[in-house]
């Protein structure tokens, strides 16, 4: 095998060769008409868009022959791509110094004559040609030639359009994935949010609401109360002597109890209303839509249920509520829960006082 000749730039240009990645790919229409179209133009017995390989030149579309390749320093194409831009037009090889005595062989005939037009794809590198070709010698007018040009200027376009679609489906697959990431990393965030959020408002031992949402939540329920003029009751429950809980039977266990009072009053007030915690073993309750005789029918059912808590130690509460006040502030409310519950606790505790 004799050395091809190679272009100053062959690195590059089989470096956009294999990026254009026509080598070793199937037959395609969009090419096998140019050839066609190339043979009837030309008035030649054969036709060949070939790329220049690294030691081979490869047919992608091939008419009057059916070789698929042939060595490159055996081939015209060769000599065709050093100059991108001009046809390269042999009439006789037998009397070109470059191929005589050692014709190129293209589908078992020795090749006598030979025109082709380079290539180009979008960034001008020339990739093979475009080539009409005869095992006898023969001519070209300046029609036929600039037929040709216009195939393999044709021809680029084909190679440019494949580009650039393929680069487009690259670009929906990834912004399709990028959609899919943005959208778990935004639900992720959201139920991150939504955590923080629920969070914010519960107190870690009992699940309850905390004061802060209880202080919200408050706040809402009189706005509608002024607005429908429904009523609506408030209590503070306390528990009693919770200290001597805590000093004789443990601070865990008094974490416990804190915790069990927590469930009776989620239960009551899973439906309507609020509870929650309000301090350390002060527990505030909102009873939106009732009346003060009914809140305080309700306060003592759960004063109840808290006296009757399974529990090692002895638990009690004292609880003061009372009624909404069309007009009032929420601290007027709220202090005057407070003194119920401070009348509660004076006369004797474990028990229910209200104030209208
Ligand atoms: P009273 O009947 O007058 O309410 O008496 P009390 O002992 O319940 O009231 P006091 O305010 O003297 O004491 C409340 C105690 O509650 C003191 C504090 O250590 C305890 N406590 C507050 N928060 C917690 C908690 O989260 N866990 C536990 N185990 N104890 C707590
Ligand atoms: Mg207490
Ligand atoms: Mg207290």
């Amino acid at each position: 095998m004799n050395k091809p000749i190679r272009p100053d730039n062959d690195a590059e240009r089989l470096a956009a060769l294999r990026a254009a990645r026509l080598l070793d790919t199937p037959r395609e229409q969009a090419f096998d008409d140019l050839v066609n179209l190339a043979v009837a133009v030309a008035g030649k017995s054969m036709a060949a868009v070939s790329l220049v390989d690294e030691d081979r030149q490869w047919f992608k579309a091939s008419h009057g022959f059916d070789t698929c390749e042939t060595p490159r320093d055996r081939s015209f194409c060769q000599y065709a791509i050093l100059e991108p831009h001009r046809l390269m037009l042999v009439e006789d090889a037998e009397q070109d110094e470059r191929f005589a005595g050692r014709l190129p062989v293209i589908g078992g005939k020795s090749i006598r004559f030979y025109a082709g037009v380079p290539l180009l794809d979008g960034e001008g590198m020339a990739l093979g040609s475009l080539c009409v070709f005869d095992s006898v010698p023969g001519t070209l007018e300046a029609s036929q030639a600039a037929a040709l040009r216009a195939l393999a200027r044709q021809a680029g376009h084909v190679i440019e359009l494949r580009r650039v679609t393929r680069a487009l489906d690259q670009q929906v697959r990834e912004s399709t994935w990028f959609e899919r990431e943005l959208a778990r990393y935004a639900e992720l965030l959201e139920r991150q949010n939504a955590q923080l959020a629920e969070q914010a408002r519960t107190d870690p031992l009992t699940g309850l609401s905390n004061r802060r949402a209880f202080s919200a939540a408050l706040a809402v329920e009189i706005e509608r109360a002024n607005a429908s003029g429904s009523p609506l009751s408030v209590a503070l429950l306390d528990l009693d002597h919770f200290k001597s809980i805590n000093d004789v039977h443990g601070h865990v266990e008094g974490d416990r109890v804190l915790a069990e009072v927590g469930k009776v009053l989620q239960a009551h007030f899973a439906a309507a209303g609020v509870a929650a915690r309000y301090g350390g073993e002060e527990f505030a309750l909102l009873l939106p839509g009732t009346t003060l005789d009914s809140a305080r029918a309700q306060c003592e059912l759960l004063r109840q249920a808290v006296g009757t808590l399974p529990l090692g130690a002895v638990v009690s509460a004292s609880i003061g509520v009372t009624a909404y006040r069309p007009g009032e502030t929420y601290a007027s409310l709220l202090e005057r829960a407070d003194e119920a519950l401070y009348r509660a606790k004076r006369d004797g505790r474990d028990r229910v006082e209200s104030k209208a």
